[in-house]
């Protein structure tokens, strides 16, 4: 099995890096809930999207989970 996003083998939908960036991207919608009180989650991920700090893995989930929502 391939991951969804890069040509790494993959035992579920993603490979271990995209993996941990999922993970990060879930662990920051908490965070920033907090901070930003009820931000969507359809919102958090264009924010990320769009944010020029997040890590290209990053952005390629976000991106990946936008496109389930959408
Ligand atoms: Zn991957």
């Amino acid at each position: 099995m391939k991951c969804k996003l890069c040509d790494k083998k993959a035992t579920d939908t993603y490979c271990e890096l995209h993996k941990r960036a999922y993970c990060n991207v879930i662990e920051k919608y908490y965070v920033w809930k907090m901070a930003f009180f009820e931000i969507s989650w359809y919102n958090y991920l264009i924010e990320v999207v769009k944010n020029e700090y997040s890590g290209s893995r990053v952005k390629e989930v976000a991106r990946d989970l936008l496109s389930e929502i959408e």
